[in-house]
C-alpha cells in the first residue's frame, strides 16, 4: 500500500459516513464528488418528498438531525442534514471532481479524476445505487410524442395539471408520483403495474419492525408482513392489486427489491379510482401506450418509475468486481479487493442506517490496515487532487 491515505467517492450519505467514521479514527480522507454541492441526489429529487424511514432509523453515525426535524425528514431537511454532518465532522469534500475510473497502482490504488490522478491506499466507493436512472427499452419509445420522462427527472405535478398521465412502476416513488399528480390537479392518472408489489404502511416503527424482520426466515418474516398487510391495507384486488405470492423478504432475498413504503392516503387514493392501476407497459407509438393486458390507452404524458442501475462499470468494469447485474460482488463494507470497498449498495429498509454501520466497520478495517501499516493511524497522506 502506498501512503495509508483513503479516497471515498460520493459525497451522498454512504460516502459522508465512512469519511466521518475514518477521521473519528485519525484516519485522513479525502471525499471526490462530481457534483457541485454535497448530497446532489437528494437535492434532485421530487418537491413531495419525505424519507420513508423516520428520522431514527435514518441517522448517520454520529449524526442527530436538527431539533424540529419531521418525523420523516422532507427533501430539505435531508440536504440540510447531510451539510451539517460534512461540517460538524470537517471533511474535506472536493466538489466538482469525476471519478472515471479506479487503477490498481504499484502500491494501492490509482483513483483517475476529472482533476488529476489520486494515489490512495484505501479507496471507498460510494457512488449510489441509485446512480443512472432506467428506462425500459420499450418497443416505440422513441416515437411516443409526448413527455416521456424518468421519475428522477420529476419535481411536482405543475407541468401536468389538467393532463392524463401514465406513471409506470409500483415502487415508492411511483406510487408517490401518483398521489401527486392526482393531488395537483392532473386530470387523469393511471400507474401501470407489471409486478404487484409489496407494501408497507408508513410509520415511525416501520424499519425497526422491518430490520428485526430481517434477521428471521424470510418466509415466516413474509407471513408476520402479510398479516399486518392484511389488517392495514386491506384487499385490494379489485382494484388491480392482489398481494404477491412472493412476499417481501423472500423478495428482497431474491431480487433485491424492496418493498414500496406508502402512506394511507395514497391507498386511500387507489380505493377512490383516483390512481387507477392498470396493466404493464408493451410498447408506446406517437399517441400510446400499449399494454400487457391488450388494452390500448392514450396517456399525454408518461412518467417512468422504473428504476435505477448502479452505473459502476465505467469506473470500475475492468476489476472484475462487479456481478451481471452491475451490482458490486461484495457491498458490506469488507474489502471486494484489496484496499477497495462499496457502500450503499444494499437496497434494504432503512438503507440510510445499513450505510451508515457498513461505514464504520469499513472504517475500523482501514484504521486497523493503517495502523499496522505505519504504526499511527495519523501517518497516512492523501495525495491531492491534480497531482499524478
Ligand atoms: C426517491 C428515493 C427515496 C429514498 N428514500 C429513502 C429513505 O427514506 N430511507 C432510506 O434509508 N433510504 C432511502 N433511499 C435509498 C438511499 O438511502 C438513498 O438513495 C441515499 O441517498 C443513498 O445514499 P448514497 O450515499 O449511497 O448515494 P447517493 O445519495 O446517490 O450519493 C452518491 C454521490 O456520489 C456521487 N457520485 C456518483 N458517481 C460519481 C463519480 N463517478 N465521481 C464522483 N462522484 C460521484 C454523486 O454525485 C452523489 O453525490 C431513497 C432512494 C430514492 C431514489
Amino acid at each position: 500500500m502506498s501512503n495509508g491515505g483513503t479516497v471515498v467517492i460520493g459525497a451522498g450519505p454512504a460516502g459522508l459516513a465512512s469519511a466521518a467514521e475514518l477521521r473519528r479514527r485519525g484516519v485522513p480522507v479525502v471525499v471526490l464528488d462530481q457534483a457541485d454541492a454535497i448530497g446532489s441526489s437528494w437535492r434532485g429529487r421530487y418537491d413531495r418528498l419525505r424519507l420513508n424511514t423516520s428520522r431514527w432509523f435514518a441517522k448517520l453515525p454520529g449524526g442527530r438531525y436538527a431539533r424540529g426535524t419531521g418525523t420523516f425528514p422532507s427533501r430539505d431537511e435531508m440536504v440540510a442534514y447531510l451539510e451539517s454532518y460534512a461540517e460538524r465532522y470537517q471533511l474535506d469534500v472536493r466538489l466538482r471532481t469525476r471519478v472515471e475510473r479506479i487503477d490498481r497502482g504499484a502500491d494501492g490504488w490509482t483513483v483517475r479524476t476529472s482533476g488529476g490522478d489520486v494515489a490512495a491506499a484505501h479507496v471507498i466507493v460510494a457512488g449510489g445505487y441509485d446512480h443512472t436512472p432506467f428506462i425500459p427499452d420499450w418497443p416505440g419509445r422513441g416515437r411516443f410524442e409526448g413527455p416521456l420522462l424518468h421519475a428522477a427527472q420529476y419535481r411536482n405535478p405543475d407541468p401536468f395539471r389538467d393532463a392524463d398521465v401514465l406513471v409506470v412502476g409500483p415502487g415508492c416513488s411511483g406510487m408517490e408520483i401518483a398521489y401527486d399528480l392526482a393531488e395537483g390537479g392532473a386530470r387523469k392518472v393511471r400507474l401501470a403495474v407489471r409486478t404487484p408489489p409489496n407494501m408497507l404502511v408508513r410509520s415511525p416503527m416501520g424499519p425497526g419492525i422491518a430490520l428485526t424482520l430481517l434477521r428471521m426466515r424470510p418466509d415466516r418474516a413474509d407471513r408476520i408482513v402479510n398479516f399486518a398487510r392484511s389488517k392495514e391495507i386491506g384487499d385490494l384486488s379489485e382494484y388491480g392489486l392482489p398481494v404477491p405470492e412472493e412476499g417481501v423478504f423472500t423478495r428482497l432475498r431474491r431480487l433485491g427489491v424492496a418493498p414500496a413504503i406508502i402512506d394511507k392516503h395514497v391507498i386511500q387514493a387507489i380505493k377512490d379510482r383516483r390512481i387507477e392501476i392498470v396493466a404493464g407497459v408493451e410498447s408506446l407509438d406517437e399517441t400510446g401506450v400499449q399494454l400487457s393486458d391488450g388494452t390500448r390507452i392514450e396517456p399525454e404524458a408518461v412518467v417512468a418509475a422504473t428504476g435505477y442501475r448502479c452505473g459502476l462499470e465505467p469506473m470500475v468494469g475492468h476489476l472484475d468486481v462487479l456481478d451481471p447485474d452491475g451490482v458490486p460482488r461484495v457491498v458490506d463494507g469488507v474489502e471486494v479487493a484489496p484496499g477497495l470497498r462499496f457502500i450503499g449498495y444494499m437496497p434494504i429498509p432503512a438503507q440510510l442506517r445499513h450505510s451508515g454501520r457498513m461505514a464504520r466497520r469499513a472504517a475500523k478495517a482501514i484504521a486497523g490496515d493503517v495502523r499496522a501499516r505505519t504504526g499511527a493511524a495519523s501517518g497516512g497522506q492523501i495525495a491531492a487532487v491534480g497531482a499524478s
